[in-house]
């Protein structure tokens, strides 16, 4: 459920994809609050000025969340993002242990809006292969 408290963080992250398309880049934005509504730290997409594909303000966040918070501040903390988050940014978000996320546009609602936001190939992956050879390092490393 989103609330009236939801919608105007939400805003504030609709905001922030605007800034991004002021300074020339993509339109994306996103933030975190923490349990109490207070924001965290906020990002936009800056992925034309470092050319690096994974700048999005979801993975910067999470990137940023899994660094500065304890686990339990995480898992109460919740992200507002102008767009649901991307396959890339969905698995950080998940490991960062954030709790929450609330978006605005939908993927689909996005893909209406601008059709080469869903234009990504599929990539081919072949495997398994070498599991006696591959699971050294893995043991390995679990095992103590
Ligand atoms: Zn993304």
């Amino acid at each position: 459920m989103i609330t009236p408290e939801d919608e105007a963080l939400l805003r504030r992250a609709v905001g922030l994809a605007a800034r991004a398309v002021a300074q020339g880049d993509a339109p994306y934005g996103s933030l975190l609050a923490g349990p109490g509504g207070e924001v965290l730290a906020e990002a936009h997409n800056t992925v034309r000025r470092d050319n690096d594909i994974s700048a999005h303000p979801e993975l910067k966040l999470a990137r940023w969340a899994a660094r500065e918070l304890d686990e339990a501040t995480a898992a109460r903390t919740t992200m507002y993002t102008s767009c649901q988050p991307c396959g890339m940014c969905a698995g950080g978000i998940v490991r960062s242990g954030l709790g929450r996320v609330v978006y605005a546009l939908s993927t689909e609602q996005l893909v209406e809006l601008n059709p080469a936001s869903g234009a990504w190939p599929d990539v081919v992956q072949d495997g398994p292969a070498l599991l006696s050879e591959a699971r050294v390092p893995i043991e390995d490393y679990y095992r103590s």
